[in-house]
């Protein structure tokens, strides 16, 4: 994409250089020159000027040149609306009109634009037939892939199991259309890949096509968007009637996000020509019938912007995690990428993947890249060890500029935190199971996360539990406090999230003694400057004191409660820690068990 642009941008300077080289030349040919009105007067003074076209802003005529004795044309600004009596004053024959100079001055302009547009053709031209599959469609050039025979397998794609298996379905189904439908399977239309850049999201679509034996077309979100009006949504049909001709096969959308942001979002023009490819999109997702074995693939790295009406069922209605890898499979994918060069027999893969956290399937194929460069200029004939620990440093220093990576006493902190949540949850009644607890840093607002899902849908919920849970969420911070006898910024958000909590016990739902059995409006905001309109608060000065201390009493009391919880289990939140700390993901059932036993 950026090459894209770059290549652009030079075309166009490119462009007006050519056009201005030309115009030097046209002028030397036609030998206009343009005069400074005071010099025109000088050589009127000297009697050198024979004949002058004037118009209303400009004149343009001949002079005598000193130096060749030519007669030589001359173009200057008409400054003094009395000239006609000067140049009669000197006898100089002069009319009102100019001669026509036309043809050179377009010239000068229109030959350059076509030799540049011609350059630009060529070029086009050339790299259209340096890649393979590249096709042009219609007039637009719409940039669509299409690539037949892929040898890209499952088997390439490591560490993302679970994506796999649910893929697995979708190569059944692309295997033989007909007799899937046959056996009634459900067929699915359009799949959604959610995870962070270079997680293989890319890497797994073409697998499923190369696994299949189909067609894969591809093409970017950002490339529908970038377009005049009503060329992305040409370019999407032309997609979708250039697939179905080739079905059963695949379509890839990269970044749908750039083509998918929900409607009216951001007010500033151009969002027209999303919006109208955003539309031809849902169109044409409404508009085939699965059984011809057209399947929609996706990715995106920030589903929560994405348009509703993209995910509702017959679009895009099955989600899959494509997740930042666990130490286990970043071994899986440095052994996919280990197989292309040559490695010491000692080489200790389980290290490499210990000292990369945090980084996805691009970097680490990046990392293998890195190792083998400095192994060929250390003259060395396998890649070893030192090469690794040295490419594991140049590649944390250019993450590390990115934010995305954390040193090892920010993790022991997030280890300890993160055990904070679980074993409070698990120590509490009515508290939503814990799943999973990772400390992979996933961007720089959260550094790990504790996974509960609620084993039914709630619709009510008691004091007691409202209570646990906000004990639940100030573990994290608890726990921080017990361990490194010291406080980080880690828990800002579960702060939030627990205030909110208790600020609405207290205003909403009559939960506090003190206050009683009172809702109190929340506090209308201004939608867009996120400050309390005027005459929103419905209560007095001392209510909202009041108000406040309960909730800081709440907090409070659910704070000590955490700590208690944790203070009597600290040997579990140190085991738990250290088992977090040396695999990055545990169940919940780990934690589990190791309490039951204790
Ligand atoms: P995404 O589409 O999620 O941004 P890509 O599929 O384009 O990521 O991955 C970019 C490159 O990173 C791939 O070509 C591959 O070399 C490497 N890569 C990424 N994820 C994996 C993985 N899970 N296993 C092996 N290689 C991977
Ligand atoms: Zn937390």
């Amino acid at each position: 994409m950026e090459k894209h642009h770059k290549v652009s941008l030079w075309y166009v300077l490119l462009g007006i250089w050519v056009v201005l080289i030309f115009q030097n030349i046209l002028v030397s040919m036609f030998g206009v020159r343009t005069l400074p009105y005071s010099e025109f007067l000088n050589l009127l003074k000297d009697k050198r000027i024979s004949e002058v076209a004037i118009s209303a802003n400009q004149m343009q005529g001949k002079f005598k040149d000193e130096k060749t004795g030519k007669d030589t044309l001359f173009r200057t600004v008409r400054v003094d609306p009395d000239t006609s009596k000067l140049l009669e004053q000197y006898n100089v024959t002069f009319k009102g009109e100019i001669e026509s100079n036309f043809l050179p001055t377009l010239l000068s302009w229109v030959v350059p634009v076509f030799i540049f547009l011609g350059v630009w053709y060529f070029m086009m031209k050339r790299m259209a037939g340096q890649q393979p599959g590249f096709m042009t469609l219609g007039k637009n050039k719409a940039k669509i892939y299409m690539q037949e025979d892929l040898d890209v397998r499952f088997d390439d794609v490591a560490g993302v199991d679970e994506a796999k298996q649910e893929l697995m379905e979708v190569v059944d189904f692309l295997k033989e259309p007909g007799k899937f439908a046959a056996l009634g399977g459900k067929i699915p239309k359009g799949i959604l890949l959610v995870g962070p850049p270079g997680t293989g999201k890319t890497m797994l679509s073409k697998a499923v096509a190369g696994e299949s034996g189909v067609p894969f077309f591809s093409m970017s979100g950002s490339e529908f968007v970038e377009m005049f009006v009503g060329l992305g949504a040409a370019r999407v049909r032309d997609l979708f009637e250039q697939a179905k001709k080739k079905a059963p096969c695949i379509i890839f959308i990269d970044e749908l996000d750039a083509l998918g942001k929900a409607r009216g979002f951001g007010a500033v023009g151009g969002h027209d020509e999303r919006e109208q490819t955003l539309n031809q999109l849902l169109v044409e997702m409404d508009g085939f019938d699965p059984k011809v074995g057209v399947i929609l693939l996706a990715a995106t790295n920030r589903p929560e912007i994405l348009d509703p009406a993209l995910l509702r069922p017959g679009r895009f209605d099955r989600n899959i995690l494509v997740d930042r890898p666990d130490k286990q499979g970043r071994e899986a994918i440095l052994k996919v990428h280990l197989k292309s060069i040559k490695v010491a027999p000692d080489l200790d893969v389980g290290t490499i993947a210990g000292m990369t956290s945090g980084m996805v399937g691009a970097d680490l194929a990046n990392l293998v890249n890195e190792a083998a460069l400095l192994a060929v200029r250390r003259n060395k004939k396998e890649v070893g060890m030192p090469e690794f620990e040295e490419a594991v440093e140049r590649v944390i220093a250019g993450l590390e500029k990115k934010n995305r990576l954390i040193n090892p006493r920010e993790r022991e902190i997030v280890a300890y935190h993160e055990m904070g949540h679980a074993i409070v949850a698990l120590s509490l009644p009515g508290t939503d199971p814990v799943q999973k607890i990772s400390i992979i840093p996933r961007g720089i607002a959260a550094l790990g996360y504790t996974m509960q899902t609620p084993t039914e849908d709630r619709f009510l919920m008691s004091r007691a539990e409202l209570l646990n849970k906000i004990a639940t969420l100030l573990g994290g911070r608890a726990a921080e406090e017990i361990m490194i006898e010291d406080i980080s910024t880690g828990a800002h958000n579960d702060l939030a999230r627990a205030t909110d909590i208790a600020r609405s016990m207290v205003k909403e739902y009559g939960m506090s003694k003190e206050v009683g059995q009172v809702y109190f409006a929340r506090e209308k905001r201004s939608r867009f400057l996120n400050v309390p309109m005027e005459g929103a608060v419905e209560y007095s000065e001392a209510t909202a004191e009041l108000i406040d201390n309960e909730v800081k009493a709440i907090i409070n009391q659910q704070y000590t409660a955490a700590l208690a919880i944790l203070r009597d289990r600290r040997p579990i939140l140190e085991e738990g820690a250290r088992r977090l700390l040396e695999k990055e993901k545990i169940e919940g059932r780990e934690i589990k068990a190791l309490m039951a036993g204790n």
